[in-house]
């Protein structure tokens, strides 16, 4: 599937806001919004931001949505349809499942520094859902699910890394890890409450609903 490729701090500039894309780079003073938050390019400080106008800042959240979850137009729209048909607010249904994807997962249980991490790492195959290899990052999780480090995985350096730092890594109520032997089961759903990103989901309901 395509995906964008490009510096991911540009992207940060380009919202105004920080989306936690390059793990601990972004908590340190070289996060490129902290040094200069101003959109990228000629233009960058005059340009987007200023741009006050109803729809734009309802795309703008939604922009910022999709590049925090790393997901494109065609998917993200899917999700807010099948929200959409659910009860409840569309919103918020529509943060809640993707909070579930299985990359995101994979980020919160604190084996991977950054969502593009998590992403890769499960497309290498290194998780198993129930037991089975899921190298899907965008499957949605249900109740109850428990995703493992598969066996073989651990051999990676990279792997070793991870799991050397997991001890530092703050986990959400709504996943109930075992760090010790890297097992997650997703023990409740997540809510609104559990979306710890600002974010004013009514504005992406409003843009798609037009
Ligand atoms: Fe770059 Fe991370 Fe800062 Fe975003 S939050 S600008 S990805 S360092």
């Amino acid at each position: 599937m395509a995906r964008y490729t490009g510096p991911a701090c540009r992207l940060c500039r380009r919202e105004g806001t920080k989306l936690f894309l390059k793990g601990e780079r972004c908590f340190s003073d070289k996060c490129a919004v902290a040094r200069r938050g101003q959109a990228p390019g000629q233009h960058g400080a005059a340009g987007g931001r200023k741009r006050t106008k109803e729809y734009g800042l309802q795309l703008r959240e939604k922009q910022k949505a999709k590049r925090y979850y790393g997901i494109l137009e065609k998917q993200f729209k899917t999700y807010f349809v099948k929200a959409d048909k659910k009860p409840g607010q569309t919103g918020e249904n529509l943060l809640t499942t993707i909070e579930r994807r299985l990359d995101n997962v994979v980020y919160r249980m604190g084996m991977a520094e950054s969502r593009r991490e998590a992403r890769q790492l499960v497309i290498h195959g290194h998780f198993r859902v129930n037991g089975k290899k899921v190298d899907i990052p965008s499957v949605i999780l249900k109740k109850g699910d428990v995703i493992t480090l598969r066996e073989a995985s651990r051999k990676s350096e990279k792997i070793k890394m991870l799991i050397e730092n997991i001890s530092a890594r703050q986990v959400p109520a709504w996943i109930d890890m075992d760090k010790e032997n890297i097992q997650a089961t997703i023990s409740e759903l997540p809510t609104r409450a559990d979306v710890d990103f600002p974010i004013e989901e009514h504005l992406i309901v409003e843009l798609y609903s037009k």
